[in-house]
Formats: C-alpha cells, structure tokens, sequence
C-alpha cells in the first residue's frame, strides 16, 4: 500500500479526485459527501477511494452535520452520502434521522464503530442504504457499497426525469385527465379537467365523475365497455358544467391496474366550440346552396319573362312605326309603357337577388359628376314636364367636377330616388342638391339629398320604408312598384360604405339624403369616337341565330325597316348557324345564347375555330339574360359584345353599325 503522503492533505471542504478522474471528465462526475470529524477515518475513506477504481468520483468532506446538510443543500446531487454518526453537533441515530428528514431519498452509507453495529442495522431499516463498520471494511465492500450508491443515484435520477416528463404533460395538457375508481370515484385530474368542468380543485378532491354526466346511465354503460374490450374507448358526451352549462366533449378512458389500485384514466376533451363551427359551416353550406338555387331560379325566371317581352316591346315598336289612329296610337303607347314598367320590376328582382347573394361588384373609374347629374335629368325631363313639376339641381361649386367612384351605381340610387319624387309629387318641386361634408387629401365625402314636395311619409313607416318589399298602402293612390327600389339604393349606398336616410313630413314631401367619399379624379379617357351610324340603305348581309320564332319576327322586321337592303339569313339554332357560316359568307351574326341542339356559345367557338377568315366575323350576343354584362362568359367564348333583350332598336341599329364598320376598317 503506498504511503499516505502520496496523497494530498484532507482540508475542510477540499476536493480529491479518484485517479481515473481525468478520463472521467467528460462522462460522469459522482459526487460523494463524507462527513467525519475523525481525520484518520477521513483519511482511510480517500484512500479506499482513490483504490477503488470508480471512474469520476470527488469526495467532499466536511467536519460538522450542520457543514454537511448545508453542503447538501448548495446543490442536492450527491450520488452517495457517507456520515459518521458521532460528530461535534449531533451524535447517535439521531444524525441519521435529521439528514434523512431533511433529505429523503438521499443514499447514505453510516459509519459505524464496532461498537455499535446494532446501530448500523437499524440505520438500514430507518431508511439509510447501507452501512460500513470502521476498520473491518475493505476496499472491495467499501467500493462496492460507492458502486451501488452511485447506481442507485442514477436510477433515481432518470425515474425522476421521466417524472417530471409526465408531470408536465399532465400539468399542461389542454385536454382534461382524469384517474377514477371503477366507481367513478376522482383520484386524480389537472388544471385542464377542472377548467372544463368549470369546478374548484379542491371542490374536486371528494368528486364522483358521475355527477357530470347529463346522461344519468353513461358511466355504467361506457365502464361495461372499457371492461371488455381492456382499450382506450372513446365517447362523445354531454357534460353539466358547475354553472348548470352543458358542453359537449369527448371522453376517452382505458382500464389501470398498479399495485393495490384497479380503475380507470382518461382523457376528456371539450369538442363545444369545434362542434359549433361544424354546424355553422354545415348551416352555410346549406344557405349558400339555397340562394345559389335560389338566384338560379330567379336568372332563369327573368330569362323567361324578358323573352316574351322582348316580343311583345318588339312587336309594339313595330306597330307604334305604323300608320295609326291617334286611339290606336294612345292604347299601344300605354301597352309599351306598362311593357317597360314590368321590365323594371324583373331588373329589380334580378338585382336585389344577386345583392342579396353577395354577387354585388363596384367598378371605380374617372366620371363626370356634372354630366351624370345633367344626364339624370334630360332622362326625367319628360315625367316632370308631364305632371308639371319643377326641377332644380344645385351643385356646391367646390366639390370636383371630376370624381372617381361607380357612377353605374351612382345614377342607379339617383334615378331610383328621383324616381320616386317624381312618382311620389303632385305639385310643387323636386330639387337635386349635392354637398361636400369633408375633403382630406383629394377624399371627397359628398352628400346627395333628393327632396320633392309630395305626399310624405308618415312616421312610423319611415323605419321600414329600405326594408324589401315595403310600399305604404293608400287609399287614394295605385302605385306601380315593388317597394324594392329604395332596397337596392340602401344596399348599393351601404356596400360603399355610406348611409341613406329620410326626413318627411306628411303633406309636405320627403327628403332622402345618402352620402358616399369619392376620390379627385380627372377627365374620363375620351369615349370612344363614336362612328357614324351605318348609312340605312347600305347592302350587308347578317345571320340572325334565334329559336323563338316571334323573337325572329321583331328582330328581322326592325332590322328590315331600318335597313331596306339588308341580306338576311336566320338559323334556329347553333348548329344551323355554323352550317349557314359555312355556307355562306356574312357581315355580322346575332347569336341568341339559350338555344336547343347547340346553343350560342358553343356555336361562336365553332366559327372562332374556323381556319379561314369566316373566324373573324362580329358575333353580337342577343339575349334575355340579364347578368351578361357581370359574368363576361359571351366574351370568354369569343363573342365581341351584347344586346339585351327586349332591345331598344337604337341601340342594336348602333352596335351593328359599330361593328361593321370597325371591320371595314381593318
Ligand atoms: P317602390 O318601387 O314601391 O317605389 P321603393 O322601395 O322605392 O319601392 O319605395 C318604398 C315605399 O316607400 C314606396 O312604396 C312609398 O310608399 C315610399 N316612398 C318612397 N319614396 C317616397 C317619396 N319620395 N315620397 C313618399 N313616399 C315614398
């Protein structure tokens, strides 16, 4: 053995490294904490260590218990604790019990004489690991008792890992987990289960887990299932909440046996809010399919109310071009002014369909304030002269002339209000006033006010008159109308992010004000030139694709009184026409959409198919549909514009002339 002064002096609180420790650095350090007041024991306990062969050890002493637990306290992680039971602060059993008290699960190996080695027994059965009696240990049991603490210390340690892993799953989990008796009993549950539940932890602690359960049967039920099957069973169900609420969560549990312990543990997880946004969205999808179906129905019904209209606002304008008594003349103006009323009321119901689906859309470009104002007029000019009103219209001189906003829209609030002044206004005045309420930064907050000096409306209507579908009954009056008019202005105003509202008096008129912000804009590109029309008596050939065979009447009758020398084919429906285009060669087609066989789009993609300069011929969609304009299909199929039927024979005699021309041109 070699001689104690190869080793370094014991000092109090000094640190010897066992020889290996240089290799054992980088792995392990096993801390070991002797506490011995004898410096010959001391000594003999570093030398064994030091012989010992256990890689990483330090061996820190101190003299006193009060040194020690202090020691112990600066950082809890001694792999061993080896503790004389005889100190200057505290001897006999009595240092085994206060070190132990202080720290449990501490490995302590007690020193003992050979006197008292009945001590070292019940230190053992007290709680300490082992003990050694001094001077008749050697160093293989000395190493081997090290070795087991060292082992020992490291089990302890990952079991507490893997303690603290769990723990702070279960602390954390926003699902609720529970452990129970078979009979519902609560052992155990977190934060989570006492949040969904919505009761204290402490109002927990003596809790049977059937109490929550709306269903008074379920527990038995759900417990005979987890009995049999022995898995993880899941289930949705209705859970009474402390407040009396009832939320809808799904429970999982499975069977857990440890120990004496027989039971069950689980998950609960609240589903109230996720079931909640299913059935909105479930509920969406089924309105939206309601008004998609809904809007279909309606597009198609004014398809098929326009179609006839257009024969019969056709037919009309022929006769209207004939010679006429002044009754006949009379009777057949008042078929075609009552024609166009009913044709307003299938554009309203069309518009406020597709509002009401959100199918709304705003185009913002350069207007002319003035001139939209000056146009609205010249449009009304005639029903105000009729019934012998005033008309005035007072711009405040600030706000720009040009603005940028959807003067569509704009002219469609304007016409549907002025409209009803008009319609509303015996005698007296209607005045147009536009005002600025604010400008910042080129952002003109304009308000428009529509007064006339009419009947009025009487108070308790006025909250209702925006509604859909709202017209004030009167005795002395018949309105023509389907109160949706001042619907679609609010709408149209709101969607922009404006208001609309009324101030009237009964017998003495209304007055409707809505407001809009517009940016500064600058003159509107210049319209396109608009070229002459086409001279009457001007020789072109035109193929008119239409099925409905009265239709065929009004349009080939019109085109033939405007222009005497026209070259005219028809087709009655696509096929036809693509066979006539083969056939022969035309100027213009009017191709009517909705059409049996082959309908008018599929037949503009045959000819725009055609591999000669047929392809290239102007197609003029003709149709009853009204929302041509909004979904642009007639353009994706290759058809340059519309015409929308019923027609005004103006305004087709315009498109074709645009048309023929510009090919001449080119
Ligand atoms: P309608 O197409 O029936 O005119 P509106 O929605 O435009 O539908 O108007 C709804 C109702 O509000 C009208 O039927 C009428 O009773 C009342 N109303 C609207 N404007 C005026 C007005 N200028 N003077 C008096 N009553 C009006």
């Amino acid at each position: 053995m070699s001689s104690s002064s190869d080793y370094p002096p014991i000092l109090d609180g000094s640190t010897i490294r066992s020889k290996n420790t240089e290799l054992a650095v980088e792995k392990h350090i096993n801390k070991i904490l002797l506490i011995e007041d004898n410096p010959a024991d001391a000594k003999m306990v570093q030398l064994f260590l030091a012989e010992s062969g256990l890689e990483g050890c330090t061996l820190n002493v101190k003299q006193t218990l009060t040194q020690g637990l202090e020691e112990i306290g600066k950082s809890n992680d001694f792999a061993a604790v080896l503790l004389d039971l005889s100190l200057p602060d505290s001897s006999g059993f009595q240092t085994l019990e206060k070190l132990l008290n202080a720290y449990p699960n501490m490995n302590v190996i007690v020193l003992t004489g050979h006197s008292d080695k009945k001590l070292g027994l019940d230190a053992v059965k007290y709680g300490a690991q082992d003990f050694l009696v001094k001077g008749s240990y050697d160093v293989d049991i000395f190493a081997k008792t090290i070795r087991f603490s060292i082992e020992r210390k490291k089990f302890y340690d990952q079991l507490q890992e893997a303690r603290l892993r769990y723990q702070n799953i279960f602390t954390n989990s926003k699902d609720g987990i529970y452990v129970c008796e078979f009979d519902g009993s609560l052992i155990d549950f977190n934060k989570s289960t006492s949040e969904i539940v919505g009761y204290e932890a402490n109002e927990l602690e003596q809790f049977n887990i059937k109490k929550l359960f709306a269903d008074n049967e379920f527990w038995d039920n759900f417990l005979e299932r987890i009995q049999a099957t022995n898995n993880v069973v899941e289930e949705e169900v209705d859970i009474t909440c402390r407040d009396g609420n009832i939320k809808h969560c799904i429970i999982s549990a499975s069977k857990m046996e440890y120990g004496s312990f027989n039971g069950v543990n689980g998950f609960i997880t609240d589903i109230t809010e996720k079931k909640l946004a299913e059935k909105l969205r479930e509920d969406r999808k089924i309105a939206d399919k309601t008004n998609a179906l809904k809007e279909q129905f309606i597009a198609s019904i004014s398809h098929e109310m326009r179609t006839p209209m257009n024969a019969i606002l056709g037919m009309s304008n022929l006769v209207l071009k004939t010679d006429l008594n002044e009754e006949q003349f009379n009777y057949l103006s008042s078929i075609k002014q009552s024609s166009e009323i009913l044709l307003g009321i299938v554009n309203d119901i069309l518009e406020i369909s597709s509002i009401q689906n959100g199918k709304i859309k705003f185009d913002y470009e350069n207007f002319d304030l003035h001139e939209l104002l000056a146009n609205l007029l010249s449009v009304m000019q005639y029903k105000v002269f009729e019934k012998n009103l005033s008309f005035q219209l007072d711009i405040n001189p600030r706000i720009p002339k040009y603005l940028v906003g959807d003067k569509l829209r704009l002219n469609q609030i304007l016409y549907n209000l002025v409209g009803n002044a008009i319609k509303f206004t015996d005698d007296g005045l209607i005045r147009i006033e536009v005002i600025e309420l604010n400008e910042s930064h080129g952002s003109w907050h304009v308000q428009f006010m529509v007064e006339d000096s009419g009947i009025g409306i009487p108070g308790d209507k006025i909250g209702v008159i925006f509604e859909t579908f709202t017209r004030i009954r009167s005795k002395e009056r018949i309105y023509e109308g389907t109160g949706l008019g001042l619907s679609i202005a609010k709408n149209l105003v709101e969607y922009q992010g404006g208001k609309i509202w009324v101030e009237s008096t009964v017998g003495e008129g209304s007055r409707f004000y809505f407001d809009l912000i517009f940016e500064e804009g600058e003159a509107p590109d210049a319209a396109k030139p608009i070229l002459e029309s086409l001279d009457p008596n001007t020789t072109y050939s035109l193929l008119l694709v239409e099925d409905h065979a009265i239709n065929r009447v009004v349009a080939t009758q019109t085109l033939k009184k405007q222009f005497p020398n026209i070259q005219m084919q028809i087709a009655v429906n696509g096929k036809e026409a693509v066979e006539k285009v083969k056939e022969s060669d035309f100027d213009i087609i009017l191709m009517d959409i909705q059409m049996p066989i082959m309908d008018g789009y599929e037949a503009t993609q045959a000819i725009r198919k055609m591999d000669n300069e047929k392809s290239k011929i102007p197609i003029l969609a003709m149709t009853a549909h009204a929302n041509i304009k909004e979904n642009e299909r007639y353009k994706d199929y290759g058809m340059n514009d519309f015409v929308l039927k019923p027609f005004e024979p103006e305004q087709l005699f315009h498109k074709i002339s645009t048309y023929i021309k510009l090919q001449e041109t080119n």
